[in-house]
This record gives structure tokens, C-alpha cells and sequence, in this order.
């Protein structure tokens, strides 16, 4: 999603750009049920979509807005009001005057809407047929070793690409990272998350909420209708041992466990279509930038999901970058070279450690049972629900509208 992001935004610039990718995402079937990765896209990431041309393509798809969203402590004593807990902190668009909050999309939509835009540009190759062997970045410019093909098959490209500036944007696992010698810092979470797709009973819902729990968060996010069919994500964070119990469970088995555990505010369930689950680790690359090399996205940090921010900071990133090579492009610089990146990790790293922390909080602040501090949080919560300025501040954060803000990640 980032890379193919950064190719976009760069286009325009009528620089020659090669995406190396596994494959291509899969075509679009509107009939199809959702895939089980899907993102909330924050308000900021859409205006950068759009900027870049490929909202338009993404929404012609489907994509779920969300309006309002909900954090609260899941209490075994129930603590509500007219069947509203009283230890919730609700957000909603309306608060500061916006439709919605963000939507949530599958993945492979975004990815593909990304496609449909690059298609339009022919400065733009994508290789996807050809495995990468090496990225030597002791040349004076660094050239991208292609694994060779069998004698039998045809082949369209050469086996050696150079390039000015090579962006990893490879995901977490990032081999461009390890190539070009970055160091990472990284730290395992004891929590695990298991993701299921499930069809539900009564409407499409505009919430998505969060109930935090002493083993993890549990939440619901709303995706598209298809076909007259309800269907919604949950995300349930918990310890290792306990993942693995429910992944090994039988559909209707499963089910039961989550009716049990979720809160009473989970729509009614149907079906479960599918489930999977993430190992969850916080990396933060030592430098987002060296010689003919940037990273971004994955690739230069992961953080928790529990707020849904991972793709929303690497569009962020995106932004950035594409101003910083743009602007060296314009004014006859070498996009390669180091001192003319050094903007890009100034102002993106800063704010990235920033939303890191701000999810480490959260994560230690709710996963223990220590009655004072269960006390607080749980009259925190409900505090917050009644202080209009700093609901409304944390809204905006929350929707990637404060803070040092790439030109590209504002409305056009
Ligand atoms: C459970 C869970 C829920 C999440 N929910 C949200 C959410 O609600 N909102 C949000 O903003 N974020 C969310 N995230 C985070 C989000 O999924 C990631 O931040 C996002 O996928 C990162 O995108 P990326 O483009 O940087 O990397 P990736 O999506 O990992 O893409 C990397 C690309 O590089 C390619 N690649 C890698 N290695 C090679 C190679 N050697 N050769 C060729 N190609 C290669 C891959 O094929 C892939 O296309 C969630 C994550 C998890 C685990």
C-alpha cells in the first residue's frame, strides 16, 4: 500500500519508477465476502489517496465509513445508564462538524485502487514476475539483483536494475532494510491479536469500538454491506497460550467463546467466515534514511493495532517523502543523496515515535487487574466523555488532522 502510494505521488514528477512487488493484488469481485485484512483509514489518509488520485478509484469499490467510535473497560459488574456504560468515552464525527471519522477498507482494495492509478502513468514499470536477489548498496548507484529464470522462460527485464534512490516500503520484514545495513529496535508485545470476519444480524453499523479487557483489548470494526449481508471484523487481543486455543477451535465453538467474552454491544452473529492471527511487535528503525535509501510504512516502524494507526502513519510517510524527493527534483538535486532526505526523517520519525508511545500508554495502562488503577482508568474514561475540548483534540489526532501534517495529507 505505502510503496505503491510513493510511486503515485512521485509520477507526476516524470521521474522513471520501478515497484518490485511478490505479485499484483487480486481483481475485484463485488460479490465477494471481505478479505480478513482490512485498515481504518483515517481522514488524513483518504485526503492523501485522493491527492494522489486514488480515492476515487478505492471508493468505486467499497469502503465502510465509520462515524463514531467508542473505547470503554469491559467491567464484569455491569456499570451503565440506560444501557450506555458509564465508563465509555464516546467519539463522534459530529463533535467537529465532519461526516464520518475515517472508513475502514480492506486492504487488497486499497492496493489494487493504488494499481488503477499507477496504470494511468508510463513512467511507472511494475515488476512482479521476478523474485529480488540482492540490492548491493556499495556501488555508487545501487543496483537491484534479480533472481535468474530458468532457460526456458522469456525474459522482459534484465537482471540488473539501478537506481538512484531505492525506497523500501517491503513491510515489517523489510529486506531492503537488513541490505542497506539500517539498524531496528524492536520490542515483542505479550499480547497476540486473532482477527475474524463475521456476517451479523440487523443493519450496517457506523461504530467501531474497543473494549479493553486485563488480557487485551476486544473490538468490532464495520465493513461494507455485500449483497445485502451485514459484515464486521473483530479483533480479539489476548496472551499467546490463549490465541492459539481459539484458533483451534470449530466455527460454532468459536462463536460461542466470543458471544461469552465480547460485550453485550456485539451485533448478533451469523457466520463466521474467517479468522487468522498476528504476532505483535513495535520496530523502529534506527534511520529512515541513508545513502540512496529510504524507508517507509512498515518497513521503518510497526507499532500496536489497538488504534488502528500502522498504514494511516505510512501514508503519512508517503506524503512526506514524495514532498521531500519532489522538491529535490524540482530544484536539480541528486534524490539520492543522503543530506537531501535528512527533511523526510526529521519530520516523520518524531511524529511516528510520538503515536508509539502514545499506544504504549494505552497497552500498559489496561492490561493488568490492579484494583486503584482499574479505578482511575475507569473514571478516566468516563471523564473524558464530558470534556468536550479534549475529546474533540484527541478526535482530531485520532483522524491524522494535528500534529506536523505533510501538504498532501490536507484536503485539496
Ligand atoms: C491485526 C492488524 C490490524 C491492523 N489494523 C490496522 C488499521 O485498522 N489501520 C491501520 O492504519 N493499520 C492497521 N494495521 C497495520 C497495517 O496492516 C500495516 O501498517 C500495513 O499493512 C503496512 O503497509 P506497508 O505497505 O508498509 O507494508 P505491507 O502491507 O507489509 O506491504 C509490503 C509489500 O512489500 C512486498 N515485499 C516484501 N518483501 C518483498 C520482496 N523481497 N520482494 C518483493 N516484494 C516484497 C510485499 O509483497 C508487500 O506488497 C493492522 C495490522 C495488524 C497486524
Amino acid at each position: 500500500m505505502v510503496g505503491t502510494a510513493i510511486a503515485c505521488g512521485l509520477a507526476p514528477t516524470g521521474l522513471r519508477i520501478a515497484i518490485l512487488d511478490r505479485a499484483a493484488p487480486p481483481a475485484f469481485d463485488p460479490n465477494q465476502p471481505p478479505d480478513i485484512r482490512v485498515s481504518a483509514l483515517s481522514y488524513a489518509s483518504e485526503q492523501i489517496l485522493r491527492n494522489i488520485g486514488a480515492w476515487p478509484h478505492i471508493s468505486s469499490m467499497r469502503t465502510c465509513p465509520y462515524r463514531r467510535m467508542a473505547v470503554t473497560e469491559k467491567l464484569d459488574i455491569p456499570f451503565s445508564f440506560s444501557g450506555s456504560p458509564l465508563n465509555q468515552t464516546l467519539f463522534n464525527s459530529e463533535d467537529i462538524g465532519y461526516p464520518y471519522l475515517g472508513h475502514i477498507v480492506e486492504n487488497n482494495v486499497t492496493q489494487l485502487g493504488l494499481h488503477q492509478t499507477m496504470q494511468q502513468y508510463s513512467n511507472i514499470d511494475f515488476i512482479c514476475s521476478r523474485e529480488i536477489e540482492y540490492i548491493n548498496f556499495q556501488a555508487t548507484l545501487p543496483s537491484i539483483s534479480l533472481k535468474a529464470l530458468p532457460a526456458s522462460v522469456k525474459k522482459q527485464n534484465s537482471d540488473i536494475i539501478n537506481a538512484k534512490l531505492i525506497i523500501g516500503a517491503d513491510g515489517a520484514m523489510s529486506n531492503v532494510r537488513e541490505w542497506a545495513s539500517i539498524g531496528i529496535n524492536s520490542n515483542q508485545y505479550k499480547q497476540q491479536a486473532l482477527v475474524a470476519t463475521i456476517e451479523y444480524e440487523g443493519h450496517q453499523e457506523d461504530i467501531t469500538w474497543q473494549a479493553f479487557t486485563s488480557t487485551g483489548p476486544l473490538a468490532f470494526l464495520p465493513l461494507m454491506d455485500v449483497k445485502n449481508k451485514h459484515y464486521g471484523s473483530l479483533v480479539w487481543y489476548d496472551q499467546p497460550d490463549k490465541i492459539r486455543e481459539l484458533m483451534a477451535l470449530g466455527n460454532d465453538e468459536f462463536i460461542n467463546e466470543v458471544v461469552k467474552n465480547f460485550p453485550s454491544q456485539l451485533p448478533s452473529i451469523i457466520k463466521l467466515l474467517d479468522k487468522g492471527c498476528f504476532t505483535l511487535i513495535k520496530r523502529h528503525a534506527q534511520h529512515y534514511v541513508g545513502n540512496r535509501v529510504a524507508l517507509a510504512g512498515d518497513a521503518a516502524h510497526t507499532i500496536n493495532p489497538l488504534a488502528g494507526q500502522g498504514v494511516n502513519l505510512g501514508f503519512q510517510d508517503a506524503a512526506a517523502l514524495i514532498e521531500t524527493i519532489s522538491s529535490a527534483h524540482t530544484l536539480g538535486q541528486d534524490i539520492g543523496l543522503r543530506v537531501n532526505l535528512d527533511s523526510y526523517e526529521r519530520c516523520r520519525k518524531i511524529e511516528n515515535q510520538k503515536m508509539m508511545a502514545v499506544m504504549d500508554v494505552f497497552y500498559h495502562a489496561f492490561s493488568n487487574n490492579h484494583p486503584p488503577l482499574k479505578f482511575l482508568r475507569n473514571i478516566g474514561l468516563g471523564l473524558a466523555d464530558k470534556l468536550p475540548f479534549g475529546k474533540k483534540k484527541i478526535i482530531r489526532y485520532a483522524m491524522g488532522l494535528e500534529g506536523n501534517l505533510p501538504k498532501l495529507a490536507r484536503p485539496a
